[in-house]
């Protein structure tokens, strides 16, 4: 499975997780369990020393390192 192909798959079964989990079984899943999961897959990454790099990213830590960022693949579309 190429590159792509492997983070598609994760971003599918992020997605349904999310939906069984929330709408249709009712899990009542917490920021924390979607936290853990994203993590799990590799959808968000720890921003680490380099937060400011991240800010584009979606951290918005208080003290570096202590929080998450958007991983590469799920970056913002853009039209250019
Ligand atoms: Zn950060």
């Amino acid at each position: 499975m190429g590159e792509h192909a492997e983070f598609l798959s994760k971003v599918v079964e992020f997605a349904r997780w999310a939906i069984r989990g929330s709408c249709w079984e009712g899990l009542g899943l917490d920021g924390g369990d979607v936290q853990e999961k994203a993590v799990e897959l590799g959808l968000i990454v720890p921003c680490g020393k380099d937060c400011k790099a991240f800010a584009a990213q979606g951290c918005e830590c208080e003290e570096a390192g202590q929080g998450f960022a958007f991983s590469p693949g799920l970056e913002e579309a853009t039209d250019a």
